[in-house]
């Protein structure tokens, strides 16, 4: 079967409003949150609102019979126009099952201009599109293509700083924000020593608890971070540095070896991951399915991270099937990570999910067997983007 054509595409999902009114504003309203660029007071701390985020790009990809897959990625304009403009041709009229000889054309035409960043986004929306229709023409769940399942259900983590919604929901892990940048000194550690503080006596001393930095910290501030919070046992510390600092990330797991730390949402393409893990700088591996090349990439990540005796816990993975349909299947992917910013009140089922996504029930899920990543999205609901 030949690919017909590759397209991106606009969603217009009929979402209805809940019901079920909200209790309070989620903490995704008043909570700040750190990232690389809002260090600069002018640029927000509130999720969405920075530069060079952009928006969802949904990839389309049709195959000579008319089936199509789906998958999608992000950050808008730059990322489409890769996918438009440099895969889409490269890849129409070959062989749609061929995931591996496709991914590895779309890589390689990427080396010259650096297959990073943009590139291995674009690469990850064409690529879940691939397996959603390798799934969907052999009738077939993707997390069986994958090997799986491997569990009956998968056990997930809530991120977010609603902690007592999140336990009412039945969740058992969570993972806190971080609302200090490097340059806030003394006042920033003693915030985050009181934020952390306040998690673990809300949770209890059995829960496991993380702290998500997204990039805010240098090695430095990192290492006095990890010993303010040592008290508090944590289960990782995440994302404290930016990726690119792989000297810095040696230097961390040397400073403070005690504190497990966890990356890999920003790293993009196995080869960055496999300097991770050849340094032992990191103990969990977070590549985000929808940046990091795709569910390909992330297998290949998965499988240099269990060689070396490491668990890879893709970034949102709970909030898409497609980071389901992985959780379900492969066995050193021991939990999930479900983003939670929603208003508390308001039941995960009235949720604008991914139509045909599994939704959260008592701190697990388990996708569908519907072929695919049983995406329920209908075919009047695309359009051209
Ligand atoms: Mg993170």
């Amino acid at each position: 079967m030949r690919i017909k054509s590759v397209r991106t595409v606009r969603l217009r999902i009929p979402w209805a409003e809940p019901s079920t009114p909200a209790r309070r504003k989620s903490w995704n309203h008043s909570a700040a949150r750190a990232l690389p660029l809002n260090k600069y007071p002018e640029f927000s701390r509130y999720p969405g609102q920075l530069p060079g985020m952009g928006g969802q790009v949904w990839v389309q990809i049709v195959a000579e019979d008319g089936t199509f897959g789906l998958g999608v990625c992000t950050f808008g304009d730059p990322v489409a126009t890769l996918i438009e403009q440099v895969f889409a041709p490269l890849l129409e009229g070959r062989d749609c099952l061929a995931t591996e000889f496709l991914n590895d054309l779309m890589w390689r035409a990427m080396q010259r201009p650096g297959i990073a960043g943009h590139a291995a986004v674009a690469q990850s929306g064409v690529d879940l599109a691939l397996w959603d229709l390798k799934g969907k023409l052999l009738g077939v769940p993707v997390y069986s293509l994958l090997g799986g399942p491997c569990r009956e259900k998968i056990p997930l983590y809530a991120t977010g700083d609603d902690l007592d919604w999140a336990m009412e929901l039945g969740f058992q892990a969570f993972k806190v924000t971080n609302p200090v940048h490097y340059d806030s000194g003394t006042k920033g550690l003693n915030q985050l020593e009181q934020k952390i503080g306040l998690a673990r006596d809300t949770i209890g001393a059995d829960a496991d608890l993380m702290l998500n930095a997204v990039m805010s910290y240098n090695v430095e501030f990192a290492v006095q971070v990890a010993e303010r919070l040592r008290p508090f046992h944590m289960r990782w510390l995440e994302e404290p540095l930016i990726p690119i600092d792989l000297e810095g990330h040696i230097e961390l797991k040397r400073s403070v070896p005690w504190m497990p730390l966890a990356t890999g949402e920003d790293h993009h393409g196995r080869h960055a991951f496999r300097q991770l893990v050849e340094n032992r700088c990191v103990d969990v591996l977070q590549p985000d399915i929808n940046w990091c090349g795709g569910l390909s990439e992330a297998i290949k990540i998965y499988t240099i991270g269990e060689a070396a005796g490491l668990i890879s816990v893709p970034h949102g993975g709970a909030n898409s099937p497609f980071g389901q349909h992985f959780a379900l299947a492969l066995p050193e992917s021991p939990v999930a990570e479900y983003w939670l910013g929603t208003d508390p009140g308001i039941p995960l089922e009235e949720l604008r999910h991914i139509p045909g996504m599994a939704t959260p029930i008592d701190g697990y899920v388990t996708p569908s067997d519907a072929p695919g990543f049983g995406l329920g999205i209908e075919e009047d609901w695309i359009s051209p983007r």
